[in-house]
């Protein structure tokens, strides 16, 4: 069993950075069936007021990545490389009180399913108000206005009379909004939401990504969203990091990942979103296969076994050679087609129309202009 890299010594950042910096992140945990690799030398920045869409399919290393940021996996057998800079905090190797201090105070998360993420057993302004009360050591008055004040900030109605309520009180996009109201009740700096509107249905989903960017113009707050859903990506995010096998597949802004994507795993996950605009008669285009075993992973290139150009690169190559996530800074993939043969692929197979589609959902169009969503 491999244990956590805790240093005793806390890290210091050399000069300015991003306000999220991760480096060179690698976890591997213990199971029964042998050490599941779940992120393997992943690098990403997030800067300040901005959000970072991390999108890929089950299994990709999403929501592991953001684990571990949080300090919530299990240190007995998780082993954890790399550095993650909050600022001038090192996150891999703060002590558990640290972290303790950090979670819901400056780094707070939203879950997928909030039915199971709040307590059946407490009043909703409850569990808003405990929070507020351990972070800031706020009375019980105080908390307990600061959770009015949150219900009314992400749209209850009533939050006077509601706050008293259970969560099954409250239906599932209101409960969504409460977790919301209880992740930004200290005021955190980064946010974490993990697939937020996944459990919702389509127009709640569209609420809860308007509430989010209205709450990130109020706070600042700089937020990562994992979703495997590249049009909430266009409609929320300012830049995007495609996960594939626990590794970092392509990055870039929403209008370069979107209208120029660059690797044939995000051309795939294009290829499979339906558009309002498409023609009724054109088939989706899932990707083809499944996701490889984090146990095991394929060699070379981890996307060679579901990939349809590993003949045009060259097997040997794609099987053999790990291809690097190139150039270091902007929009950059990991792949060893040339950028002609990407330029080729991608006029063939329209992924730029299927691209603008996905944009097209935005209100705004923020991916024209990389600017605030
Ligand atoms: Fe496909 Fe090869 Fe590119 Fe991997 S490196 S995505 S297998 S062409």
């Amino acid at each position: 069993m491999t244990t956590a890299t805790w240093t005793t010594e806390p890290a210091v950042r050399k000069g300015p950075g991003p306000f999220l910096a991760v480096r060179d992140l690698t976890v591997d945990f213990s199971t029964e069936d042998g050490v599941v690799h779940a992120v393997d030398n992943l690098s990403f920045d997030l800067e300040k007021g901005t959000t970072l869409g991390i999108v890929g399919e089950s299994g990709s290393g999403k929501s592991v990545t953001n684990l571990t940021i949080l300090g919530l996996h299990n240190p007995e057998s998780t082993k954890v490389q790399g550095e993650i800079w909050l600022e001038d905090q090192e996150l891999v190797s703060a002590s558990r009180g640290t972290m303790e201090r950090l979670r819901g105070n400056r780094i707070a998360m939203i879950f997928q399913d909030p039915l199971t993420a709040l307590s059946p057993y407490h009043t909703v302004g409850r569990q808003i108000a405990e929070v507020y009360r351990r972070h800031k050591g706020a009375s019980k008055r105080e908390a307990r206005d600061r959770a009015i004040e949150m219900l009314r900030r992400v749209g209850i109605p009533r939050p006077e009379m509601r706050v008293d309520d259970y969560p099954h009180h409250f239906s599932g996009g209101m409960r969504q909004r409460a977790m919301i109201a209880m992740a930004l009740v200290c005021d955190p700096d980064l946010l974490i939401a993990d697939e937020p509107t996944t459990a919702l249905d389509v127009t709640v989903q569209a609420q809860i990504l308007d509430l989010l960017k209205d709450l990130q113009q109020q706070f600042g707050t700089s937020i990562i969203l994992i979703t495997h859903d590249l049009g909430v990506v266009a409609n929320t995010a300012h830049d995007v990091l495609v996960m594939y096998a626990g590794r970092a597949v392509e990055r870039g802004t929403v209008r370069e990942v979107l209208r120029e994507p660059r690797h044939p795993y995000t051309w795939g996950l294009l290829s499979s979103m339906p558009s309002l605009s498409s023609p009724l008669d054109v088939p989706l285009v899932p990707v083809r296969g499944t996701p490889p075993s984090l146990l095991d992973p394929p060699s070379g290139c981890p996307f060679h076994p579901r990939c349809d150009f590993v003949d045009l690169v060259g097997r040997e190559f794609c099987v053999g050679e790990r291809p690097a996530l190139t150039p270091e800074r902007g929009h950059g993939d990991a792949c060893h087609l040339t950028p002609a043969q990407k330029q080729e692929i991608l006029a063939e197979r329209s992924a730029g129309t299927l691209a603008a589609a996905a944009a097209e959902r935005k209100p705004g169009d923020e991916a024209d202009g990389g600017e605030q969503p």
